[in-house]
């Protein structure tokens, strides 16, 4: 049986506030036996450790501020975060990074927010979860400076070209791959990328509620929630990386699955 690990889900969302523990079932039954929890904030960290908290070796939580968010970090952030993951199921910093596509918070204070993050990483020897929309020359610029020292790090939801992706992976870095794969017409760039990456290398994810796969049937959609993307639909992020890759889809799952949880320690 195929089994598979989702690497990023946004379970405090809005979208999930009514079913989340069904949301949690349907995913086990779709054979994705573990979850982390995306945290984009201090309070949103806080929040995903304490449901990752209720399923013990299911859920697993990120602490750390999201790009968009750098505007609420402050003096005391970095502490909170680090209390968070002293927790044995918090087991990565992120996700952090600079987005330059919405500009929601100053670049700044992006800049300020990453590398104070990167450091915390640094320190507690926990691996990163990556973000970077639209800021790949200063993205890599900046966490250049911290290489040497840097534990693992996975560049969650990859959208960027086949060099970012090289660039990427000669720093050694994971590639975590969403829904956005399956999109051929906005994404078709994503199919020699996904080609070439190593499949030790590799790790999926669905960033649900967002990111909703194209090859996901109208009837697995949940009622009232059409659009919404869901951990259960995990395995049609697999689907895609074996169709693309002209291997089965065991094969993806079994090495996204080795990766993670050596990544990650689960
Ligand atoms: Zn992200």
């Amino acid at each position: 049986m195929n089994k598979y690990i989702d690497i990023g889900i946004n379970l405090t969302n809005r979208q999930f506030q009514n079913d989340a523990d069904d949301v949690i079932q349907n995913a086990l039954d779709a054979d994705v036996v573990q979850m982390i929890l995306t945290g984009t904030s201090v309070r949103n960290s806080q929040e995903s450790a304490r449901i990752a908290a209720k399923y013990s070796g299911v859920l697993y939580a990120t602490a750390g501020i999201h790009p968009h968010d750098a505007k609420s970090f402050d003096g005391q952030s970095i502490a909170q975060l680090k209390a968070l993951l002293k927790m044995k199921h918090v087991v990565s910093v992120g996700e952090c990074g600079l987005d330059f596509d919405r500009d929601f918070s100053p670049r700044d204070k992006q800049e300020q927010c990453y590398k104070a993050q990167l450091e915390l990483a640094i320190a507690v020897q926990k691996p990163l979860f990556l973000h970077e929309r639209a800021a790949f020359s200063r993205f890599i610029a900046v966490t250049n400076e911290y290489l040497p020292q840097l534990p693992k790090a996975v560049v969650h939801c990859f959208t960027g070209s086949l060099q970012e992706a090289k660039t990427y992976l000669d720093k050694g870095f994971y590639l975590g791959f969403t829904g956005a794969i399956s999109d051929v017409n906005r994404f078709a760039h994503l199919k020699e990328v996904v080609q070439y990456v190593p499949l030790n290398r590799l790790m999926i994810e669905t960033d649900a509620p967002f990111m909703l796969p194209k090859n996901v049937p109208k009837t697995e959609l949940t009622k009232y929630h059409e659009r919404r993307n869901e951990p259960a639909f995990l395995p049609y992020v697999a689907g895609t990386i074996a169709k693309l890759n002209g291997v089965g889809l065991d094969v993806i799952a079994k090495h996204s699955t080795e990766n993670a949880r050596a990544f990650f320690e689960l």
